[in-house]
């Protein structure tokens, strides 16, 4: 179920004049369309902020407004509806991408909370040598020097099958490594959603370090890959 905020702006209603909440898509007591609201992408969706959504009520409450702020819907009603169906719109589109993606919704909801967090998703960068997770030092620096061999060797024109083949198990393991952190991921969700301020805010400090890990890991994955097909 999804569940309606309780602390919200009071604004009045452009039609009927009557108050309500910031939050709003639509004029609970007129139902006229309203300007887009002032509050997060969870509240687009009258939701709390939580990490753990129930996925199949949001994409259905997507579909629902979707379908209510569908621009044909106002092709007869005055311009600033029309531009607000299309303002609406592209303010729930935009909510649903970041919210139905646990990477995304991840990092909306921790910068919203006012952690600071590197590029989201930003994947064309290479991986930043500076920021060598501890633990992974020596792995890496290992990694780093087989990749520069097996770049020469394509140069170069030659195989070298133990070369790719050890390669390879570096990737296995940097991808079980990965899911290793998208559980520990899945775990804080469980104790932010559930916890105090003084719960979350090691929790915080917890889940930017996974996400930081995860973007070094899925760079290195992909640094192999690549470097394996070219
Ligand atoms: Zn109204």
């Amino acid at each position: 179920m999804l569940k309606v905020l309780d602390s919200a702006v009071p604004v009045a209603c452009w039609s009927c004049s009557i108050g309500h909440n910031d939050f709003t898509l639509f004029c609970p007591h007129c139902s006229k369309i309203q300007p887009p609201p002032g509050g997060d992408y969870f509240s687009v969706f009258s939701l709390a902020p939580k990490l753990n959504l129930d996925l199949a009520a949001l994409e259905h409450e997507f579909h629902r407004l979707s379908r209510k702020l569908h621009p044909d819907r106002f092709a007869r009603s005055q311009d600033n509806e029309k531009q607000w169906s299309l303002a609406d719109t592209a303010l729930l589109n935009d909510a649903y991408r970041t919210l139905k993606d646990p990477l995304r919704r991840t990092e909306y909801l921790l910068k919203l909370e006012g952690a600071e967090i590197g590029e989201e998703h930003s994947g064309k960068d290479r991986v930043d040598p500076s920021r060598v997770p501890a633990d992974l030092l020596e792995e890496v620096f290992e990694l780093n020097m087989q990749l520069e061999e097996m770049r020469a060797a394509h140069t170069s024109g030659e195989k070298d099958a133990a070369l790719e083949a050890s390669l390879l198990d570096a990737k296995e393991k940097f991808e079980a490594l990965l899911q290793a952190v998208d559980s520990d991921l899945r775990a804080e969700w469980l104790v932010w959603d559930a916890g105090d301020g003084t719960v979350r805010q090691p929790s915080q400090k917890r889940m930017v370090a996974l996400l930081n890990r995860r973007r070094y890991l899925s760079n290195l994955v992909r640094d192999v890959t690549e470097t394996l097909g070219a």
